[in-house]
């Protein structure tokens, strides 16, 4: 029988191109270890479709400051309430399951802690440090909430110099105020504006997700708004509805049309773009690290 959302509308069969087979030993490897250093990995969280080939590829992406969030992203899986305090092990705890896999790049990401001042900013920076401290040669990509557009919080993190910033702007303007109520597009592109202001060797990077309800012209104005923040990498996905409770997919979008995005978004002139339907904001993100560097390198 086909499932409704709560709004009464059939949801949508889901196309073939997003079924996944993923590789449970990598995945029950990472949990497990996870779970010894009672650390969370968005990956597990958002029930993301990549684990196992991110997990066979040495890079994870690690959730820090809990697993409750201060914010009620209507697409979003983690759960909206009051959040527990700092574990002031976490930065340690990161760095040595860092450590033990063997991680050639690692993305640390948070949920909004608009509870605290600095919106949990040095406690990001530390756990950056720490990790760089026990891995010399690891990459350290961060994505940060919008930290409520304190500059002071945002320096915090860059002084620790992540190799990537990342801040998504997950949907397009028009969207916001139903789908991420809280958040602020300008204050979104301000946070990656102000990083490329504070550091300009530092690569910023940010996505976003289709399928929401957004038409061509407003995805194509958000790359332009994006682009005019000087970032670097953009990633493009399709949206998955976490459970009913959830925004309704409108429409699940062609590989086809991620490639023309993609083309789209390149000819604008990104440096790096990933588009698939199965793309995540970590999602090959050392490649695009090391496509940069090399790209840096020869020209
Ligand atoms: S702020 Fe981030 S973690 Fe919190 S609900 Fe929104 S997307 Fe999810």
């Amino acid at each position: 029988m086909r499932k409704q959302n709560r709004n009464g509308d059939y949801m949508q069969k889901k196309p073939d191109w997003l079924k996944v087979k993923y590789n449970k030993d990598a995945v029950d490897e990472m949990s497990k270890l996870m779970k010894e250093l009672k650390l969370n990995t968005v990956c597990k969280e958002a029930s993301c479709p990549n684990m196992g080939e991110c997990y066979s590829n040495s890079t994870a992406t690690f959730m820090i400051m809990g697993s409750d969030c201060t914010r009620n992203c209507r697409f979003c899986n983690v759960t909206c309430a009051t959040p527990i305090q700092l574990d002031p092990d976490e930065p340690k705890n990161v760095a040595e399951a860092a450590k033990k896999l063997d991680l050639r790049h690692t993305v640390i990401t948070q949920v909004t802690r608009d509870d605290l001042a600095d919106g949990g900013a040095a406690h990001m920076a530390a756990t950056v440090l720490a990790v760089k401290a026990s891995c010399p040669d690891i990459t350290v990509e961060v994505l940060i909430s919008d930290l409520r557009g304190n500059e002071d919080a945002l320096k915090t993190v860059l002084q620790a110099e992540p190799d990537v910033m990342n801040h998504n702007m997950e949907t397009v303007s028009s969207l916001y105020s139903k789908i991420r109520p809280q958040a602020r597009y300008e204050r979104s592109l301000k946070v990656l504006s102000d990083s490329k202001r504070f550091a300009p060797d530092i690569l910023t990077k940010t996505g976003f997700m289709i399928g929401l309800g957004e038409s061509r012209e407003q995805v194509e104005e958000l790359m332009d708004d994006v682009l005019a923040t000087g970032c670097d990498i953009l990633t493009i996905s399709q949206y998955l509805q976490p459970s009913n409770e959830h925004w309704p997919v409108e429409r699940y979008v062609t590989p086809e049309e991620f490639d023309s995005l993609k083309e789209t978004a390149l000819q604008k002139g990104f440096s790096y773009v990933v588009s698939s339907p199965l793309v995540r904001s970590s999602y090959r993100a050392a490649e695009a690290l090391d496509a940069i560097r090399l790209e840096a390198k020869s020209s």
